[in-house]
């Protein structure tokens, strides 16, 4: 399974501290809650297209000695099977269905399919967003979940909404892929957690 790695900060920030397995090391397991440090496992690599780099990333992985499942600490700035990251991810919907709103940085180019595939899964998301959000900020009025979920996720920060709906909830900022349970997990177990 994939949990949040502990870390903040940039990708590459990211990059250099992986290094070190103690680092992180997670001290027990979380899906058969084995109360004893993982073992290192290796990494497995993934793409990411943030708005300064575009590129392979790795990430660590950890192996349970008793259940011998693989738990990965995926960065926070990525989200499962997507190859964009969240800020891009966030600058694009934000210019999209949100335009009213002043942007620092000039919207991300964006292939107009994987453009269209967001905007689906987020409308699909909305209002299960500005219901789970309502945790963290207090919902404001706008025309439809669409805008309010935004609006929420700006006044959060998409980051820290992402921590708190993957890390509490297992839900996907834009829900998770069809084919897999709702927490996120596959049926079978498998190690193939590269982005689409
Ligand atoms: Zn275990």
């Amino acid at each position: 399974m994939q949990i949040l790695h502990p870390f903040a900060g940039s990708v590459q920030q990211y990059t250099e501290q992986l290094a070190d397995p103690n680092r992180h090391r997670p001290s027990h397991c979380p899906q058969c809650r084995a109360n004893h440090p993982l073992t290192a496992h290796g990494f497995y690599t993934r793409t990411l297209s943030d708005v300064a780099f575009d590129g392979i990333i790795r990430v660590r992985r950890y192996l349970c000695q008793a259940c011998q499942r693989t738990v990965s600490l995926l960065p926070e700035f990525a989200l499962p099977y997507l190859r964009s990251s969240i800020v891009v991810i966030a600058l694009f919907l934000l210019t999209r269905l949100l335009p009213a709103q002043t942007l620092a940085a000039a919207p991300p180019a964006m292939p107009y399919q994987r453009g269209q595939f967001w905007m689906r899964r987020f409308r699909a998301q909305a209002e299960a967003l500005c219901a789970a959000l309502a945790a963290l900020t207090k919902p404001r009025p706008a025309p439809d979940f669409v805008h309010r979920a935004l609006i929420m996720l700006e006044s959060t920060g998409w980051i820290a909404a992402h921590r708190f709906l993957f890390a509490g909830l297992r839900h996907h900022l834009l829900g998770w892929p069809r084919g897999l349970a709702p927490d996120g997990r596959r049926a079978a177990f498998s190690s193939a957690d590269a982005p689409a």
